[in-house]
C-alpha cells in the first residue's frame, strides 16, 4: 500500500482483506469450533490442572496461526520491512471491527475469548511480529523473525513487574552486561500468552541512574522461553474465568546474547511504547467492532420477544437504550477511524497521535462497556446467561480497561498533552 493511498481506497482494501478473512474463518476455524464445541464450552474441560488450556485445543489454535499466517492475514499489521502485510492503520482497525463485528466475544479460535486478549487469526504486539521488530539486530531478523511471521511461534510482551504496572519507571529486573551477553534477574506480571510464548520482550533497567531520572536507562531484550533461569510457570485466572493467558516470567541469572537487544541499549522504553501505542488502537478498533455486534444482536431481540403485549422495540425505554448504545458506537468509531488516520499521516506530518491514540483506547473500550451492559439488559435473563456471549463481551471491555494503560493513565497521558500545549482537536 503506497503512502498516497486515499481514504477511500483504504476502505476498500480493508472490506476485501475482511472479505478474503471471513471465507478463511468460515473454511478453518468454524469447524474447529464445531469440533470442539463441548471443550469450548466448559472450562473445566479447557484448561489443564496447571491453567494451560488443554494440548488438543492448544495445538488447534496454533494450526489456526499458522493457516493464517500462510494466507497473508496473521502478519498483515506488521511493517512490510519486516516481513509483514504494512497495513496502514486505518486499514488494521477496520479490519478488527469488522471481525468482532461479525463474530463477536467468545470465540476462542478468532480472537478475545476467556480472559485470552491475543487472536490466532490476526497477530499483534502481544503475541506475534509488530512493529517492534523494526529495530533489529541480525540474529533476530534470522532466528526468531521467520517463526513469528509463519504462526509457528509466539512471543509475548515482558514489561509489567509486581511492584511497577502503570509506573513503568518502577522496574525492577536488572540486566547486567558480561562481556556479549547480558545477565537478567527479575519477576515479570501479568504477561499475555507468557505460558505459551517461544521468546519474551523483556524489559529490564540497564542505567539505574537515567531510570532514577526518567531518561532511559531500560533496555528490551528478546529472551527465548528455552533459556536457563528462564521460567513461566505460573498462570493467573482472571474474572470469572478458571485461567487464562496471562503469567508471570521468572528471569534467574538468565544470560542473553547483546544481538537480543532490540533497538539501542537504555533506549528500551520508546520500543515498549511502540508496542503499546499500537495495541492501544488495536484494542480500540475491536471494541468499536464488539459493539456493534451488541447492538446487532439487541435489535435482532427486540422485534421478536414480547412483554405487555408489544415487542421490546415498541417499549421507548428499550428505544432509549438502543438509542444510547448508537451514540456510543457512532462516536467511539469516529474517533477510532481519525485516530488511525492521524497514526498514518505520522510519516508526512511529523507529528505523534498521543493524545488521541490515549481518547481512543479509553473511550472505546469505556463506550463497549456501557453497550455490552445494555445488551445484557435488553436480553434480561438470557443476557446473563452463559450460553449467550454477552457476559462474555461484558468481562473482555471491563479487562481492557487494565491493559495498555489503564483508564486513568490514559486521561494521565492525555492531560499531559493539553498542558504541554497540544490542543489540536
Ligand atoms: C488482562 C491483562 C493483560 C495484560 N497484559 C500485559 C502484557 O502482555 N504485558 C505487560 O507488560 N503487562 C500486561 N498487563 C499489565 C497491565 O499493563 C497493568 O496491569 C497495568 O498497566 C496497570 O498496572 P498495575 O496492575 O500494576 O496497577 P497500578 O499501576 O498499581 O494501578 C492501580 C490503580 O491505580 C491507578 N493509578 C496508578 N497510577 C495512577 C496515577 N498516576 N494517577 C491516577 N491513577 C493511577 C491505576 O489506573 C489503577 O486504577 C496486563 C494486564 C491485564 C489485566
Amino acid at each position: 500500500m503506497t503512502e498516497t493511498a486515499t481514504r477511500e481506497e483504504i476502505h476498500d482494501l480493508a472490506k476485501a482483506t475482511l472479505d478474503g478473512l471471513f471465507q478463511f474463518v468460515e473454511n478453518e476455524v468454524l469447524p474447529l469450533e464445531e469440533k470442539f464445541r463441548d471443550v469450548l464450552a466448559d472450562e473445566r474441560k479447557l484448561f489443564r490442572d496447571d491453567g494451560r488450556l488443554v494440548d488438543e485445543v492448544a495445538e488447534a489454535r496454533l494450526s489456526v496461526r499458522k493457516k493464517s499466517a500462510a494466507a497473508g492475514f496473521y502478519a498483515m499489521f506488521a511493517p512490510e520491512e519486516i516481513g509483514g502485510g504494512g497495513l496502514p492503520s486505518l486499514a488494521s482497525v477496520l479490519i478488527l471491527e469488522g471481525l468482532y463485528r461479525k463474530y463477536g466475544p467468545g470465540r476462542l479460535f478468532i480472537g478475545w475469548s476467556n480472559a485470552f486478549l491475543g487472536s490466532p487469526v490476526v497477530g499483534s504486539f502481544i503475541d506475534g511480529p509488530s512493529r517492534m521488530f523494526m529495530s533489529i539486530t541480525d540474529a533476530v531478523r534470522n532466528d526468531v523473525l521467520p517463526g513469528l511471521l509463519a504462526g509457528e511461534k509466539t512471543v509475548c510482551f515482558g514489561l509489567t513487574e509486581p511492584n511497577a504496572g502503570s509506573d513503568v519507571w518502577g522496574l525492577q529486573t536488572k540486566a547486567v552486561r558480561d562481556g556479549d551477553e547480558w545477565i537478567i534477574n527479575g519477576t515479570k506480571q501479568w504477561i499475555t500468552n507468557a505460558p505459551y510464548a517461544d521468546h519474551a520482550a523483556i524489559f529490564a533497567v540497564t542505567n539505574p541512574e537515567l531510570a532514577a531520572q526518567h531518561k532511559g536507562g531500560i533496555s528490551c531484550f528478546l529472551v527465548d522461553a528455552v533459556s536457563p533461569g528462564y521460567s513461566a510457570d505460573t498462570v493467573l485466572p482472571i474474572m470469572g474465568h478458571v485461567s487464562s493467558d496471562c503469567g508471570m516470567i521468572t528471569l534467574d541469572d538468565v544470560r542473553v546474547p547483546n544481538d537480543r537487544l532490540m533497538g539501542e541499549v537504555d533506549q528500551g522504553f520508546q520500543i515498549g511504547m511502540l508496542g503499546i501505542s499500537e495495541g492501544r488502537l488495536m484494542i480500540a478498533g475491536g471494541c468499536v467492532g464488539l459493539s456493534e455486534w451488541a447492538l446487532d444482536r439487541s435489535l435482532e431481540y427486540v422485534k421478536e420477544r414480547k412483554t405487555f403485549g408489544k415487542t421490546l422495540s415498541e417499549h421507548q425505554a428499550i428505544q432509549f437504550m438502543l438509542a444510547d448504545s448508537a451514540i456510543d458506537i457512532f462516536t467511539a468509531k469516529q474517533t477510532v477511524l481519525r485516530t488511525a488516520e492521524l497514526v498514518d499521516e505520522i510519516t508526512t506530518t511529523g507529528r505523534i497521535p498521543v493524545k488521541e491514540i490515549s481518547i481512543a483506547k479509553a473511550y472505546s473500550v469505556e463506550r463497549c462497556e456501557r453497550v455490552m451492559d445494555r445488551a445484557i439488559q435488553i436480553h434480561g435473563g438470557l443476557g446473563l446467561s452463559t450460553d449467550m456471549p454477552f457476559q462474555e463481551g461484558f468481562r473482555i471491555a471491563r479487562t481492557l480497561r487494565i491493559p495498555d494503560g489503564t483508564a486513568e493513565i490514559q486521561r494521565r497521558t492525555i492531560a499531559h498533552q493539553l498542558l504541554r500545549g497540544d490542543v489540536i482537536f
